[in-house]
């Protein structure tokens, strides 16, 4: 009998996995180790290049009803509020792009997402299923559970995350390493804003050392914030930790009264290290293959992880399926695929933190001549069509 596939984690990366490969056919075990799908309560933004994905995977209409689909998306200045476009994603954007440009809760994307699996192929999610190693027999590879047990496919698929297991056991890279920047975390109900704050638009507030991102969420009922804060070093053992209204307050002290509507109103203030690791060339070793942060974990700061993690999906799901019979030119397909678009992001985001955090925005004057230069429209497209214009469901798989 054929082995499935194992895919390590119930997160982005590989619920869309799993959905892509059981589409075309293939039998998938997903292993998660938490007991209930549960994600943090906060937001993501998801470009037109994932939603082309996620349409394909034939969730698209049931992301839109819990999503908010963005109008358009603004820059604006930390201590004025001066406002600039930042993409217009209305009609335009929909015939350029063909897709809509979505902000959801991560709950609500992870719910249709593994509503979705399941429907296609019941009992794919085993919960509680934490994968602590994993071992490559030549012909298949096997999970190894925290309980002892093991899950054997013909590929083990890591899913796992920025802190991926499956990555260290078989590429042996090391900790991911803290980037200075810790990220404030919340959402709000939008019944507690002013009219001004519940548009459905995004804004990115810039200012010297830290920015600020906010979004409507789940039908416009909550807006995401996320508070960037360049620091020094991270205090506390655990990467997510609650804070304080007071200490997030104090981080973003000077900044225009609309950031400060909505820090008061968060009622949990969640505090993460950003972490990442310095991008790598091979995402894979004999039966194993990585998705997602396991394998190109970035700076949030082109709004990307998640959806570079639902392109992997797709191509790697294409690559298996066409060389079904050949599964070591299934991997290197998807990665000559995909490594060097992923690492290109990777450096983008990157390059966004001195871009947003820039010492030029403290002066007024010099702050909107900054502005206007750095988020002119021919630098916007320069920064975002590579992105937003990428087809992974039908692109050629041979580059
Ligand atoms: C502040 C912030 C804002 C962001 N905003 C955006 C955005 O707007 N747009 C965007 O595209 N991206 C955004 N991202 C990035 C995005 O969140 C990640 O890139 C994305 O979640 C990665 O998905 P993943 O499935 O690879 O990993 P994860 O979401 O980390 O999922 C990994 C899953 O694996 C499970 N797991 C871990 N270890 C094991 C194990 N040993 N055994 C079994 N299961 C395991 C976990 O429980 C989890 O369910 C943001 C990130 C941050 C921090």
């Amino acid at each position: 009998m054929t082995k499935p596939m194992v895919v390590s984690g119930a997160g982005i990366g590989g619920l869309c996995t799993a959905l892509a490969l059981i589409q075309r056919g293939f039998e998938i075990i997903v292993c998660e180790q938490a007991s209930e799908l549960r994600e943090v309560g906060a937001g993501v933004q998801l470009s037109p290049n994932g939603t082309r994905v996620l349409a394909s995977l034939g969730v698209l209409d049931e992301l839109r009803a819990v999503a908010v689909e963005a109008e358009a998306k603004e820059i604006r200045l930390w201590n004025s509020g001066e406002t600039w476009p930042l993409f217009d994603l209305g009609a335009a954007a929909m015939t350029e792009y063909g897709f809509p440009y979505l902000m959801v809760h991560r709950g609500d994307l992870q719910a249709v997402l593994a509503t979705a699996v399941e429907r296609a192929a019941p009992g794919t999610i085993r919960l509680g299923a934490e994968v602590v190693d994993v071992r490559d027999h030549g012909d298949f590879a096997s999970a190894i559970l925290a309980d002892g047990r093991s899950v054997d496919g013909r590929l083990v698929i890591g899913a796992d995350g920025i802190h991926s297991r499956i990555r260290s056991r078989t590429l042996g890279a090391g900790d991911a390493a803290f980037t200075g920047c810790i990220a404030w975390r919340g959402v709000v109900p939008s019944d507690r804003l002013p009219a001004r704050l519940r548009r459905a638009v995004g804004a990115n507030w810039v200012g010297p050392g830290r920015h600020v991102v906010t979004y409507p969420l789940r039908r416009g009922e909550l807006v995401n914030f996320v508070g960037v804060v360049e620091r020094g070093g991270w205090e506390t053992e655990s990467w997510t930790a609650r804070g304080s209204r007071e200490d997030c307050a104090k981080d973003f002290a000077g900044w225009h009264e609309d950031v400060h509507a909505l820090i008061d109103n968060i009622d949990v203030h969640y505090r993460w290290a950003l972490m990442t690791r310095p991008p790598i060339e091979h995402w894979s070793s004999g039966n194993v293959v990585l998705v997602g942060d396991a394998c190109h974990p970035m700076l949030p700061f082109m709004a990307q992880g998640a959806v570079m993690a639902i392109e992997d999906a797709v191509l790697l799901a294409r690559a298996i399926e066409s060389h079904r019979d050949d599964l070591a030119t299934a991997i290197r397909t998807y990665e000559s695929l995909r490594v060097e678009r992923a690492n290109r992001c990777v450096r983008a985001a990157d390059r966004n933190r001195e871009i947003f955090h820039n010492d030029r925005l403290t002066d007024r004057a010099d702050a909107t001549r900054y502005v206007s230069t750095q988020w002119s429209e021919a630098k916007i497209r320069e920064r975002y069509h590579w992105l937003f214009s990428y087809d992974a469901v039908s692109c050629p798989l041979e580059c």
